[in-house]
């Protein structure tokens, strides 16, 4: 970059500075900060146009257009030249504006004298401010230099926003971070909840965008990158010999950026025309968020979020900021994060009283931890980690997926009435709690609850479970760095039971592959799978975890009895050989003298229909059998449970998938093989009772389902039901649903 090019920045930077300095308002500051900018770059305008909602951008000050246009003139994103730099966050370079496609001619502000344009967004860090414009009647290609000269002005003006340097009347300078916003996200627990954020990564704050001294700002940058580089380097080490791949795959990563010259170039360049070497990361930072909104290929996104990772790193080298920034957790914490890992979940445990992540996906671990523990939970919130700051007023409703960010008063209001309801719910499902679910038809229905921590053993009495259907021991083992020993899972497990107080617990072995990879484990590279080598079959390939599964569950048991069942068991063989590894085990045991659990039960999931259709002798030898809806859908279905896309495509009350659960149903009635329902549709009403009334007696569940789905049943007559349902079947409906719940609401 020219000499020039660098002292004229320099010189404008500072006397921006300057400005910031002087003791004015808000606008006062804009109207002198574009007179500095049109006045330094020699252009006949400079305009600054900033969002006044989060689709209307305003123009808030102008050397060189009409004054009369300020705070009157305004287009939404994407429309004119200005509409289009904010939507796609690129410049738009041009001697001859009024050619350019989607030009639109503002009468207002006097503009058709001017031919050249050159319009940047102002941003920050995946927020989108506004846009800087200058203008000149003669005929100009502005060149690359002071493109990216105008640009290091508007990252300035974007830190400027952020610390509140415009503050000013209207909507358009509003305090940043004041006003009520509402995101739209995916749901992934249930539940409606108030309270305050709390930021996983509270972000940098950047208080010094303008430097004098690019000499003592570059020291300052390349100190902080070879700290970086050494801890990156350190952390590859401290890897070893480690299989994870993936891990490996994204230090690597890091690595070759953290390493890379373009990257270190940028910010030089940055440095030389005046900013602090913190702002010129984030500058490069911001460009990277703006990419990453853009970039459709999986693989190339993930890196630009290692390269953005990476620049957080940075960032906290240079201003000293940790991760732990001494931010109080506030009252009623609600955590606010990109995305989180099972084990970081763990670790702030059960206070946290919503969760709100900007990725995360409904199968994740973190989502499990979630959901066992009944905490509302928002997924894929776009740009809430650029709006929320800690200690926001924030409401999460689970049930839509919707949160509201500060809102105002009315809105909080109606939320509280939600909240009411649900309490007043809650309420009366405690009232039925030792109740049974015994129907109008006098027909009584099991409900069980659904477990995978110590931590949801409480819930078992608060929910009035008479047991837990299904205890996912693949929690233990997806929160540790290693395999978990023998008798740290014999301690876990015999603690599971204690705290059951003699209610029984069926112990599901580990269910790991598909979206549940340990870390530890050697992936595989399979092209898909959820249909792949998983559960029973990672089990029975491997012997030497489930083997040390069994034992730990047996001497947990130690005299008490035990319920065990195998996952993802296709056909009778593996239930077959699974089983005989359980009875080889129990005499081991003895043999080494440890006492043996008083009484044993082996069953299986039925999560495939291959198994609906094996012989006879299958559901004779099973001691139990419980249905895994979640899996069974997926492949009855052919459609990817995680992909939202054609999740919701298929109806759980379709005909089709409630004859084949019917036809399961009658299969264990002929042979006494006690059935149950685990999965997630269990803990729907409706769908509850459709399962009832289609022959099935007992239903395992969240916590928190079993007092709405025990409250329908007691209010129903199952024959009723069953009327119902095979009128639609007979009929040619596609899902009985519509018929039920059209039933439903004409009894009440
Ligand atoms: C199921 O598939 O329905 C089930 C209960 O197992 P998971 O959700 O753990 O795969
Ligand atoms: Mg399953």
């Amino acid at each position: 970059m020219p000499e020039r090019t660098e002292s004229e920045s320099r010189k404008l930077l500072g006397r921006l500075r300057d400005t910031l300095a002087e003791d004015s308002a808000g606008q006062e500051r804009l109207d002198r900060i574009t007179h500095i900018i049109a006045d330094q770059m020699g252009t006949d305008v400079c305009s600054i146009y900033l969002f006044r909602d989060p689709e209307t951008l305003e123009l808030c000050a102008t050397e060189g257009l009409n004054q009369e246009a300020v705070h009157q003139t305004r287009m939404r994103i994407g429309e004119g030249l200005v509409g289009r730099v904010a939507k796609s966050a690129n410049p738009i370079n041009t001697p001859d504006a009024p050619s350019m496609r989607g030009f639109r001619f503002m009468p207002e502000t006097g503009e058709e004298s001017f031919s050249s344009f050159l319009g940047v967004p102002i941003q920050r860090l995946g927020d989108r401010l506004g846009v800087l414009v200058v203008q000149s009647k003669d005929a100009r290609t502005y060149t690359d230099d002071e493109v990216y000269a105008l640009e290091v002005v508007a990252m300035v003006l974007a830190e400027m926003t952020e610390l509140g340097a415009f503050i000013g009347e209207g909507e358009a300078l509003s305090a940043r971070h004041t006003r009520q916003e509402l995101f739209r996200g995916g749901i992934a627990q249930e539940g409606a909840t108030e309270g305050n954020v709390y930021l996983h990564e509270p972000r940098v704050v950047v208080t010094n965008p303008i430097a004098d001294d690019p000499h003592a700002e570059l020291k300052r940058l390349n100190e902080a990158m070879d700290s970086l580089r050494s801890s990156v380097d350190q952390m590859l080490q401290s890897m070893g010999k480690t299989t994870d791949k993936e891990q490996v795959k994204v230090l690597e990563a890091y690595r070759m950026f953290a390493n890379s010259r373009s990257w270190v170039r940028r910010m030089e360049e940055d440095i030389a025309l005046g900013l602090s070497a913190e702002a010129a990361v984030e500058k490069e930072q911001s460009a990277t968020r703006a990419r990453m909104e853009q970039v459709p290929d999986p693989y190339l996104r993930d890196r630009l979020h290692d390269l953005d990772d990476l620049s957080n790193r940075l960032l906290r080298l240079l201003t000293g900021q940790g991760a732990d920034t001494g931010a109080e957790m506030p009252e009623h914490p609600i955590l606010v994060a990109r995305n989180i890992g099972p084990g970081e979940l763990l670790d702030y445990g059960k206070k946290l009283r919503g969760i709100v992540l900007e990725e995360g996906s409904v199968g994740s671990h973190a989502a499990i931890v979630a959901r066992a523990w009944a905490i509302p939970l928002v997924i894929n919130a776009k740009r809430i980690l650029t709006e929320a700051l800690n200690g926001d007023h924030i409401l999460v409703d689970g049930d839509q997926g919707i949160v509201h960010l500060r809102p105002e008063d009315a809105v909080a209001a109606a939320f509280r009435d939600k909240i009411a309801m649900q309490t007043q719910a809650q309420e009366r499902y405690a009232s039925i709690r030792d109740k049974p679910a015994e129907t109008i038809c006098g027909k009584v229905i099991s409900l069980h609850m659904n477990a995978g921590l110590m931590a949801d053993l409480p819930s078992l009495e608060g929910s009035g479970a008479e047991g837990v259907g299904l205890f996912r021991t693949e929690l233990q083992f997806l929160t540790r760095s290693r395999v978990p020993r023998r008798s740290e899972l014999a301690t876990i497990y015999g603690s599971v039971m204690s705290a059951a107080k003699g209610k029984r617990v069926i112990f599901r072995t580990l269910d790991i592959g598909s979206d549940k990879v340990l870390p530890y484990m050697k992936p595989t590279e399979e092209p898909n799978p959820a249909m792949g080598w998983r559960a029973i079959r990672v089990a029975l390939d491997k012997k030497g975890v489930m083997r040390m599964q069994l034992q730990a569950l047996i001497r947990a048991a130690a005299g008490r009895p035990l319920s065990v069942m195998f996952p993802f068991v296709a056909q009778f063989d593996e239930f077959r050989e699974a089983r005989q590894h359980l009875l080889s085990e129990l005499e081991r045991e003895k043999k080494m003298g440890h006492v043996l659990p008083s009484k044993v039960e082996i069953g299986t999931m039925l999560e495939t229909p291959s198994l609906a259709f094996a012989p006879k002798q299958f559901f004779e030898l099973a001691d139990f059998i419980s249905i895994g809806g979640n899996d069974l859908k997926q492949f009855f279905f052919a459609a990817d449970r995680e992909n939202e896309r054609v999740r919701k495509r298929y109806d759980t009350l379709n005909v089709s998938f409630l004859t084949m659960l019917e036809m399961i149903a009658t299969r264990c009635a002929e042979t006494d093989t006690p059935l149950s329902f685990c999965g997630e549709d269990a803990g729907r009403p409706v769908e509850a009772l459709c399962f009832a009334a289609i022959g099935m007696r007992s239903l395992s569940m969240r916590p928190a389902s079993i007092g709405p789905v025990k409250s329908l049943l007691r209010r129903s007559n199952l024959d009723e039901v069953k009327s119902v349902i095979d009128e639609a079947r007979g009929n040619g409906a596609q899902s009985v649903r519509p018929a039920v719940i059209k039933w439903l609401t004409g009894q009440t």
